[in-house]
């Protein structure tokens, strides 16, 4: 579904000051088009009544504002639902809203595929299509069917944020400008395996919460999971983040996955004790949905596959989780949504490709 015309989706108001001033508007017309973009989720300009006529049809013929719809959906029982959304570029992303009480989360993606190569993840077992543009990531929000309900927006989804930080940033800028949608810093969450370079300026630039990639405190282990380890090894990436403060508004966590004998043994949770020790932050365990192990030529030397991995037991996971909180690191174990419908990233894209 991609357009001729540019979409004013994404655009900063800085850059909507541009676009009227191009079209021959007044300058206050890009507060107006701001609030009905970002503030209404109007998705056509002909709507615009505070905006005169002529200018709504000037703006008209090079522009629209690029909302689009999603393209499938899979619902789960337990209400968690995955969409297919187009790309402006003509990829296709998956979004998943999941409602927990009066909780809405959305979870985004940042990327068409991954080129992160994580060995457990169907979307990086796809290899990278390209990224996303600011427009892309908002429209997984905007034209969320779901979207009045949403409390959160984390960027867990496919993809690697902060490969494609711009984007990333811009879309977490408007989100919560006064101009935009006004939203608190506090109800964003970026979720990184860590690189070197986009870290340390998402640290600097960006007051949303900030989510790691962890799954292994060791980093050999790690690396054979995450090739990204050995490009930004985690006890590089642990300095740096002790130099920033976690203890205010902006909140600092770990996202864990529990491979049976292979990240939930006791060696595993003592090292976690001992990296993490003195850093306010939490630990969220993960449980792993098995995926195909299809796409393995993708692999480094030395990677694991698939194959090789098994999800822990709920007995194990307890244990793990109860000796990080005895010993001075919180700890939880995030609720499983969503595993009938496909709960692994990636599979919905495929599924729509065959
Ligand atoms: S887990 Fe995230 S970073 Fe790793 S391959 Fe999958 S989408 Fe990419």
């Amino acid at each position: 579904m991609s357009t001729t015309k540019t979409p004013l989706l994404g655009l900063t108001l800085d850059e909507l000051k541009a676009v009227v001033a191009e079209e021959g508007l007044p300058a206050f017309a890009a507060r107006q088009l701001a609030g009905w973009i970002y503030g209404k989720g109007v998705g056509d300009i002909s709507s615009m009544s505070n905006i005169s006529i002529a200018g709504r049809k000037r703006l008209a013929e090079h522009h629209d504002v690029g909302l689009m719809t999603p393209l499938l959906r899979q619902l789960s029982a337990d209400g968690t639902a995955k969409y297919l959304f187009p790309t402006h570029g003509g990829g296709r992303v998956e979004t998943v809203f999941i409602p927990d009480g009066e909780r809405g989360t959305v979870c985004v993606s940042s990327q068409v595929g991954c080129r992160m190569g994580c060995a457990f993840c169907a979307t990086g077992q796809q290899g990278f299509q390209g990224h996303l543009t600011t427009a892309d990531i908002l429209n997984q929000v905007y034209s969320l069917p779901e979207r009045e309900r949403l409390t959160n927006i984390v960027f867990m989804g496919q993809g690697e944020p902060l490969d494609n930080l711009d984007a990333v940033l811009k879309a977490t800028q408007i989100l919560t400008a006064d101009y935009g949608w006004a939203w608190s810093p506090k109800r964003i969450t970026v979720s990184t395996v860590g690189l070197r370079k986009g870290l340390k300026r998402f640290l600097d630039e960006s007051p949303c919460h900030l989510a790691i990639s962890m799954h292994n405190p060791f980093g050999t282990e790690r690396a054979a999971m995450m090739p990204a380890e050995r490009s930004f090894a985690l006890t590089e990436m642990l300095q740096i983040l002790r130099r920033y403060d976690w203890t205010g508004q902006r909140r600092l966590s770990f996202e864990y996955i529990c491979f049976g004998g292979q990240t939930d043994t006791d060696r595993h949770a003592r090292e976690m004790v001992r990296l993490l020790g003195g850093l306010e932050c939490r630990v969220n365990l993960i449980r792993w949905h098995q995926i195909k192990a299809d796409a393995t030529e993708r692999c480094l030397p030395g990677m694991m596959t698939p194959a090789d991995m098994t999800p822990s037991d709920e007995k194990r996971m307890a244990d793990f989780r109860d000796y990080l909180n005895a010993h001075g690191v919180r700890c939880t174990i995030r609720a499983s949504r969503g595993q009938d419908i496909d709960a692994a990233c990636g599979l919905l894209r495929t599924k729509y490709q065959s």
